[in-house]
């Protein structure tokens, strides 16, 4: 079969789509004929290299796939040949306290499809059954193969870990990503009043679409003060933030008093200026997030499903152009989620 892989790490340029051993379902898995995957930040980071990840070697990235299965390994039940599933890309062992607990997120092994080991954008790939989502057959394989990921850490960090009621005000930083434009959609579904930035007027006409009360080009304006100026001085609830250290203090500086900053990643650094008198001062609340228990997969996955929630496909490109895949997401062109398909399913 076919595969993106990288024998090393490197700029784009590493990115390879080429033959690699088809593989077999092992005990608790299952094989899947792969017909969309896509994108993440996650997948720069892999191929860059990240320290103290060590990878084998030829390593074939992504995190998100959909498809459908043609067999399953010994042992597994909730899935018979056939069916379509999407991958939900966290692994934790299962036996620890957290785990029992039924937090594996939490879990002290706790490791990701894609960076921490082979990831799922070649033609065939093999996953544990436990990190399958049934995908109902109506639904379209680039918005199975492309919600999975951003749905579901968006999903954490505003429904669990911040907790947000009808009626608050929501900022979200970057609303042009992935996990930003999820994030607009399920703030809006919430009953939240949803401030969203991005880089351009056309970015910021697509946050509108998908539920953004109030938009703010970042390249023009000062945030933290348009949120000053649009909220009398007040600020707003909570912060989606996953653009790390080039906008955390002026989140801190958007965040009403007892307001609550929500983290899931820091593209631009992860060592910003910590800000500690306004957070005591304001009372903040820093709160950090990783992708989802497999219930809140579940839910949220359930409202992609039923087009509730929408992810936004930018361009749906061959697997054998990943390397343009990943040219996109680095220089942030356009909005939403960036599709590859195995060549021989285009
Ligand atoms: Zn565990």
């Amino acid at each position: 079969m076919k595969a993106v892989q990288f024998s090393e790490h490197g700029d784009r340029d590493v990115i390879e789509y080429g033959d690699y051993p088809d593989p077999e379902p092992g005990r608790g898995e299952v094989l899947l004929d792969v017909k969309a995957g896509a994108l993440n930040h996650l997948d720069i980071w892999t191929r860059r290299g990240l320290p103290g990840i060590d990878l084998e070697i030829p390593h074939v990235p992504g995190s998100d796939a959909a498809g459908v299965v043609l067999e399953t390994g010994e042992g597994v039940t909730r899935f018979s040949e056939g069916d379509h599933a999407a991958v939900s890309a966290g692994v934790a062992c299962g036996e620890c306290e957290f785990c029992r607990d039924g937090d594996p997120t939490l879990c002290p092994h706790f490791s990701i499809i894609g960076e921490h080991q082979e990831g799922v954008h070649s033609e065939l790939t093999t996953v544990p059954a436990d990190n399958l989502v049934p995908v109902p057959d109506h639904v379209d394989w680039e918005v199975a193969g492309s919600a999975s990921l951003v749905f579901q850490t968006a999903w954490r960090m505003l429904q669990t870990r911040a907790d947000v009621e009808a009626g608050e005000s929501v900022l979200v930083l970057g609303a042009s990503g992935g996990v930003g434009h999820a994030a607009v959609q399920i703030a809006n579904h919430a009953g939240c009043e949803v401030y969203a930035t991005a880089s351009t007027d056309e970015k910021l006409s697509y946050a509108e679409e998908l539920g953004a009360d109030h938009v703010i080009n970042y390249e023009a304006d000062d945030f933290a003060r348009e949120i000053g100026e649009h909220t009398g001085r007040r600020g707003v609830d909570v912060v989606v933030d996953h653009v790390g250290a080039a906008t955390y203090p002026d989140s801190l500086k958007s965040l009403a008093k007892g307001g609550r900053l929500v983290t899931c990643g820091a593209t631009t650094g992860p060592n910003p200026d910590a800000g500690l008198n306004r957070i005591f001062w304001n009372q903040l609340q820093i709160i950090g997030s990783t992708m989802a228990t497999p219930g809140e997969v579940d839910d949220v996955l359930d409202l992609v499903w039923d087009g509730t929630f929408e992810p936004r496909i930018r361009e749906v490109l061959p697997m054998s152009e990943a390397a343009r895949a990943h040219e996109i997401i680095e220089d942030r062109e356009g909005f939403g989620k960036v599709v590859v398909k195995p060549d021989s399913e285009l």
